[in-house]
């Protein structure tokens, strides 16, 4: 039998969450979406009362939630702004190829890092030369007796501006292909390290967007993950648990462009009755709660998968893709039921389709999941 019930703890975590959001991030974040501010404040709100790191195991000082919990955080912070809750969640992103792949020192130091302050890390795979195609990354590590040197350049990095550690993928063989990736750990205070180039965004315009530049950084060869040439397949491993949070995200977004539609289809008169009386606004709601619902569903069964030891990343790609396409349509259709008011900023719907656009991108666009799941399905 499928039980899809929530645990007491659960339901007492989403409400928690859900109030979260209700207090600290709803009321302030047009403001931050309009000035690109960084949320610091919330950061540290969010960090104190245990939104963050929400999957770090115990032993390292973390909460060691379930990844089914992590993800109704995950809904709970996209449906108060999803700008804000990348930035707080970017670090189950960064610390998850530590959890996997770094020694037991590496991760009391760098994940302790995280639990014992509010402290942020970045995951540094793309480059300007290679997002898709990771393969084609420049960054380069070189062995260097007991030290690890490594240069280059990444771009589009969640939190870059403000993380004290960065996981970092380079090539040690650059000949290799995938199988030359290797993933390293490197903290902010390394000589070499340097960040620029704040991205001015569409959306999600309260998370930070940077440019990370590593020069002749000298690492010990501690920091390396998962061993020379694993870091491609820890990229994966990485992304596998971690795109079914983008999915609750996703959902987030949907449940507000739900609400916010809603409310205003009770309202808003036209042809002498309230708009929500007309049968092709009643579609695109009806549309609207059925792709909240199914997304609600994936991301909860691949969760659950995760949380049972199931390693199958087809779900988790089923989760990202349907979520963000659903909240892009979903968002798209909340303008459209606000009419004219839906295309200006003193509405809030207009900001929800713009923070969805990314989630279409980030962590393996749309046509990569399908990639992936089409290659499964012919392999
Ligand atoms: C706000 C934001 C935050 C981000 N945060 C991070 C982060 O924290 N860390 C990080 O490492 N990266 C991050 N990224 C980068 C993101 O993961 C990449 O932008 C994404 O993977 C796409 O890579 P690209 O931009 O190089 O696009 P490209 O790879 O150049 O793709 C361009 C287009 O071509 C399509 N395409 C490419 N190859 C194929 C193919 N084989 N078949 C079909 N279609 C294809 C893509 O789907 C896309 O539509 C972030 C990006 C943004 C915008």
């Amino acid at each position: 039998m499928v039980d899809l019930t929530l645990t007491d703890e659960q339901k007492d975590l989403r409400e928690m969450a859900h109030n979260f959001a209700e207090k600290e991030i709803r009321k302030v974040a047009w403001e931050y979406d309009r000035d690109a501010t960084w949320p610091q404040d919330i950061v540290e709100k969010a960090w104190e009362v245990g939104l963050m790191n929400a999957e770090l195991p115990e032993e390292y000082g973390g909460p060691g939630l379930d990844m089914l919990s992590g993800c109704l955080i995950e809904e709970e912070m996209g449906w108060g702004c999803s700008g804000i809750g990348t930035s707080l969640m970017a670090n189950g992103l960064a610390a998850t190829p530590v959890v996997l792949g770094g020694s037991d020192d590496v991760k009391k130091k760098y994940l302790g890092m995280l639990t014992e302050e509010p402290k942020l890390a970045s995951f540094c795979l793309t480059e300007p030369d290679a997002g898709s195609d990771v393969g084609g990354m420049k960054t380069r590590a070189v062995k260097q007796g007991d030290k690890y040197v490594i240069s280059g350049s990444k771009c589009f990095i969640t939190n870059g501006s403000h993380a004290s550690l960065y996981t970092v993928y380079a090539k040690t063989d650059p000949d290799a292909g995938h199988r030359g990736i290797s993933a390293f750990v490197i903290p902010r205070d390394a000589d070499g390290v340097s960040v620029d180039k704040k991205e001015d965004k569409l959306g999600q315009r309260a998370s930070d967007t940077a440019v990370l530049h590593l020069d002749d950084v000298k690492l010990p060869k501690a920091n390396l993950l998962a061993g020379e040439g694993a870091g491609f397949k820890l990229a994966m491993e990485t992304f596998n648990q971690t795109r079914p949070d983008i999915a609750a995200s996703a959902a987030g977004v949907m449940r507000r462009a739900l609400d916010e539609s809603v409310a205003y289809a009770k309202e808003r008169k036209a042809f002498g009755v309230a708009i929500g009386q007309h049968q092709l606004v009643q579609w695109m709601l009806a549309e609207m709660a059925i792709r909240l619902e199914a997304t609600r569903l994936l991301y909860l069964k691949a969760a659950y998968n995760l949380d049972r030891g199931v390693r199958d990343p087809i779900v988790s790609s089923y989760a990202k893709a349907f979520g963000a396409d659903a909240a892009m349509q979903t968002t798209v259709d909340a303008v459209q039921i606000f009419g004219g008011n839906g295309y200006v900023k003193e509405y809030p719907v207009e900001k929800l389709m713009r923070d969805a656009k990314v989630l279409q991108i980030y962590e393996g666009t749309s046509q990569i999941q399908r990639l992936v799941i089409a290659r499964n399905l012919l392999s």
